[in-house]
């Protein structure tokens, strides 16, 4: 477990071991920022932003951040890629059946 790393008073190794870590989760499937919350311990909130960060050093070591955007079930809007977290309801529709934006890496 990486628990609370990136918060645990700035240490550097610590924030390089978690993208590390965060790069090899999404190398091997997608996950949603809710998930990834769970499995780094980490508030919603603060793993929006640690990734919002982390996204934009990847590019120096050669990845990319894939965003899936959040979709509506029900009437197939897409929600802007720049959405990271779940919307709780469709501009379009109305409908609150909304399928998580997903990320992954691409090397
Ligand atoms: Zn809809």
């Amino acid at each position: 477990m990486v628990k609370k790393l990136v918060n645990s008073g700035g240490d550097c190794q610590s924030v390089i071991m978690f993208r590390k870590q965060l790069t090899s989760w999404l190398l091997e499937r997608e996950l949603s920022l809710r998930e990834l919350s769970d499995m780094a311990g980490e508030s919603l909130k603060s793993m929006e932003s640690d990734l919002r960060h982390w996204a934009r050093s990847l590019k120096h070591e050669g990845y990319r951040l894939v965003v899936e955007p959040a979709r509506c079930r029900r009437c197939g809007f897409r929600f802007s890629r720049e959405k990271w977290h779940k919307p709780s309801r469709c501009p379009c529709c109305k409908g609150d059946w909304i399928d998580e934006p997903r990320f992954h890496v691409e090397a």
